[in-house]
């Protein structure tokens, strides 16, 4: 059964978990990003918990592609043959999406089995 979400508590438990360990944050323990409501993570933040929550795999592939399908296509950085100068830069949302997957699915209650998991694949 879906799990229910409330977007607010799950929005800060993720800001706990990644923007903590995230490579733009700075010694103040500020988002770095001239626009911190930029950050791909959050913006969409929404749309990336439905992704995750409409994925069920032990494969990390399979959440890449969920998000490039149900986030990516959205987002004003895709340029129209699909590629996306943020990635492997400063998306969050990419870097950082293992990390994402597994706080969101332990928060909501769901199982994710990670061992014997390949490294994933880059957002290309
Ligand atoms: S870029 Fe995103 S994930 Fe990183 S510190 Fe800023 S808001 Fe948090
Ligand atoms: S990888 Fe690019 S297109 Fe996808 S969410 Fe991040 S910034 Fe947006």
């Amino acid at each position: 059964m879906r799990p229910q979400v409330n977007f607010e508590n799950l929005e800060a438990i993720i800001r706990n978990r990644v923007c903590t360990v995230c490579e733009e944050k700075t010694t103040e323990a500020i988002c770095g990003l001239d626009d911190p409501n930029h950050c791909s993570l959050f913006r969409l933040f929404p749309r990336v918990v439905e992704a995750i929550l409409a994925t069920d795999s032990d494969r990390m592939e399979a959440y890449v592609e969920a998000i490039r399908e149900h986030v990516c296509s959205v987002c004003i950085e895709q340029k129209l043959d699909g590629n996306c100068d943020l990635r492997g830069d400063v998306c969050a949302l990419d870097a950082y999406m293992p990390a994402i997957v597994d706080a969101i699915e332990e928060a909501l209650g769901k199982k994710f089995d990670r061992k014997n998991l390949p490294n994933p694949p880059a957002l290309q």
